[in-house]
Formats: structure tokens, sequence, C-alpha cells
């Protein structure tokens, strides 16, 4: 049974979120914003793919006229998809922008490091969405939860439901309604724990926003794939999801198919056309990752493909069979070509396990949201990496071709130290 949750209309030709409406699909742009041209034939390719609703990243004020002229031009050629800003830290921005996009996505503990300027400023961004018809997004990432909340609650899902509970508590006290809740991260299993703990906080405080409901830094390929079925489904199944991203390393394209599968799965709209070895295994992960992850089960079936199996487990952290990699999908800030560098970590990282690797698109937000990671790989901008052991930078300012070889040298040295392979 689906949550019942506020009905929050998104844009000029609606996108209705929540209130038992089907579960929309959404993606963002991996392009820089000020490429106008690049983030546009994105957009086009997005909605073409089944794309409902579109991020894009608004690094400061100076990006906001960028963002306004993608929209613009969308709705010049009949493209009325709902256009969201992604902002991290400026409130200034976040306020600019909310006049000019259909919905804002900030953390608005992010806004201020004083909580009670940051409690200010996100009051002034409520009352110029409600002016101009913009709805909100409080996003908040497991990573990134800044000492104010952590203090009081540890790294915790707990922490993550209990951050998004004071905007919540803000925006029913200004009876601002058009707002929509996520609580992000890549580990699966603190990903679903703090959606039911803030549903469960939503409810007994009588009113329930709509969620936005994904695997933060997923990766790509398979395991990205799996990945993102089993935190999501496992959710879906439970009633709660009202619009969801499958984030991958990949063209952000690519997203949409996975997503649009799961919309389809769980709240009847159309059934994509998949090819016959993905469709197996999105069946695979949404049968039996809600299984494992709620332990009604404690290992799949022997008859299931064996790999499937050990990706699904991995997925569910239920069984380690690789490194665990978190990548971000990388955005408007992504300062080197993050997939290659995804590619080149995996290849030369396959023979550690019990190990989680980051591999993270820019230096400004990328450590701040690699939380579980033992080793975060983190692009600089001008061809440079930054490598981070347990979010502390051991090495900065290597030339991206000798990256690779030198994060692998450092967990060499670290396991033999440690007594391990
Ligand atoms: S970590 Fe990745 S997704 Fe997050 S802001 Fe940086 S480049 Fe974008």
């Amino acid at each position: 049974m689906r949550l019942i949750t506020e009905k929050v209309s998104v844009g000029s030709s609606p996108v209705i979120i929540g209130g038992g409406s089907r579960i929309v699909v959404q993606t963002m742009c991996n392009t820089h914003t000020d490429d106008i041209g690049g983030t546009l034939a994105q957009c086009r390719a997005m909605v073409k793919a089944g794309a409902q609703m579109i991020r894009i990243t608004v690094p400061g004020l100076q990006d906001v006229p960028h963002i306004k002229a993608i929209r613009d031009s969308l709705r010049a050629e009949g493209i009325y998809v709902p256009i969201v800003a992604d902002i991290h830290f400026s409130a200034q921005t976040a306020i600019e922008v909310a006049r000019v996009v259909d919905k804002v996505r900030i953390n608005p503990g992010n806004f201020h490091k004083d909580h009670n300027i940051a409690r200010e400023r996100f009051r002034e961004l409520i009352e110029v969405c409600r002016e101009c018809g913009t709805a909100i997004r409080i996003g908040i990432n497991h990573g990134s939860l800044g000492e104010y909340i952590t203090n009081l609650y540890g790294n915790t899902p707990q922490a993550m439901a209990e951050a998004a509970m004071e905007w919540v508590r803000m925006c029913v006290e200004a009876d601002f309604r058009q707002v929509v809740i996520s609580l992000k991260s890549s580990n699966t299993v603190s990903m679903v724990q703090g959606y039911r703990e803030l549903v469960a906080m939503m409810q007994r405080e009588g009113t329930i926003f709509p969620l936005h409901v994904g695997v933060t830094e997923a990766g790509g390929g398979d395991s990205g794939r799996i990945k993102s079925c089993v935190g999501i489904a496992t959710l879906l199944e439970e009633g709660i999801g009202d619009t969801i991203r499958v984030s991958l390393t990949e063209d952000p394209v690519n997203e949409i198919p996975v997503a649009s599968y799961l919309a389809a799965r769980y709240s009847g709209a159309a059934m994509p056309q998949l090819p016959e070895r993905e469709l197996r295994m999105l069946d695979a992960a949404c049968t039996w990752g809600p299984k494992l992850m709620r332990h009604e089960i404690d290992d799949i079936p022997a008859e299931v493909d064996p790999y499937l199996r050990d990706e699904i487990m991995q997925a569910a952290r239920r069984r380690f069979y690789k490194p665990e990699y978190i990548a971000c999908p990388g955005c408007g800030r992504t300062m080197y070509d993050l997939q290659k560098a995804y590619r080149e970590v995996m290849e030369k990282t396959s023979c550690f396990k019990d190990i989680v690797i980051a591999v993270m698109g820019c230096i400004v937000n990328g450590p701040g949201e690699m939380a579980d990671a033992d080793w975060g790989y983190v692009g600089e901008g001008g061809g440079k990496v930054s490598i981070y052991k347990k979010n502390v930078p051991v090495l900065r300012h290597v030339p991206e071709d000798e990256a690779p070889d030198r994060l692998v040298a450092l967990i060499r040295e670290d396991r033999k130290e440690q007594g391990m392979q």
C-alpha cells in the first residue's frame, strides 16, 4: 500500500509528486551549467528517454542566468519538464534561483555555520518560493550531515531523519506545503533505515511530505543498477517513495530506463523496453534485494545466476565478494573525467577485499559526501587528484595519470602495516 503523502505540484505544466500519484522519474545533468548548449542537448535526450523532472547544478549566483536561459529555451521548444536547481551551500543562490526555476533542492543545514542564521535564511527561501510558486526539496545526505546534527545523534540514520524533521517542522509552521524530502546514503541499509525513521516521525506529527528516494553515489554498470534497485525497491515495496532517481556514474540518460522500470513495477507506469539481460538483472535485484534487506532470507536460492547472487548480496550488504565502490554521478561541479577515473580505479583495485573506495567528482563536495569510504579519490581540477584515507587527505595534487597507481601503493602499504594481504 502506497503511503499517502501531501500532493506537491511542480512546474507550469505541473508534474504531481505524492498524494498517491504515480512515481515520478527524475535525473540530473552532468554538464557544466554555463555550457548552455551542452546542457540543453542533455535535457532533450533525457526527456526523450522519459525523464519527468531534471535537476541542474547551480554552484553560485553567476549560474542563475544560465539555468534561466536553459529553462526558457526548453519552454520555447515546447518542453515543459520541470527544472530543479541543485544548491549546496549558498542560501543567497537558492533564494535568487527560486525565482526562475520550478523547484530548488537544498540542505538548509549547510546554509551557514551559525545554525540560527541558517534557519533565518531558510525562512527567507520559503517566502520566495511561496511568492513564486516554487517547490522545495530538502535533501539530506548521510555523508554531509554537519557537526550540529552529528554532535546530537552521531552519524546514524536517525540523525538524517532528525536533520530533515527540523526543516519539515519549519515548513509546517509556515504553512508551506510544496515540499519534498530526501535522505540519501550510498549505504543501502542506512538509506532504508533513515527513510523508515523519517516516515514514522512525520506520521507522528501529522504531516507527511512526499519522498524522493534514491541510493546516492551508487557507482555505475551492473553494480550501480543493482544497488539502486535493492535500496529503492525495498522502500517502494513498503509504500515509501513518490519520486525516484537512480544515480549512475554514466551518461545520466542511462538512469532513466532503470528508474522507469522501478516506477512501472511499483506504481503501474508503462514498462520500458529493456534488453533481456538487463530486465533479468533488475527483476532479480527487486525480487531478492528487499527480502534480504528485511532479513526475511539470509541467502539467495542457488538456482539464481551466481554473479547476480554475489552482486545482490553485496548491494544488500550481506556478503562482500569484491571492494565496495562509491562513486558520485558527477554534475556541473565535476572537475575531471569522472567515468574514466572510476573505471581506472576499479581496474587497479579489484584485487582488494573488505575495502570501501570512493571516486568523487569534485574537491568541494566530494570529501564531505564519502562518509563510509576507507579511501577517497577526488578530482581537484587542473588534471590533479587528491587521495584520502578515511576522510583525511594523504596525497594532494597527484597528476591524473599517476593517481590510480599511487592509490594502489598506499592501499598495499597500509594493508602490509596491518598484516593483511
Ligand atoms: S561530489 Fe560529484 S555529484 Fe557531488 S557535487 Fe561533486 S561532482 Fe557533483
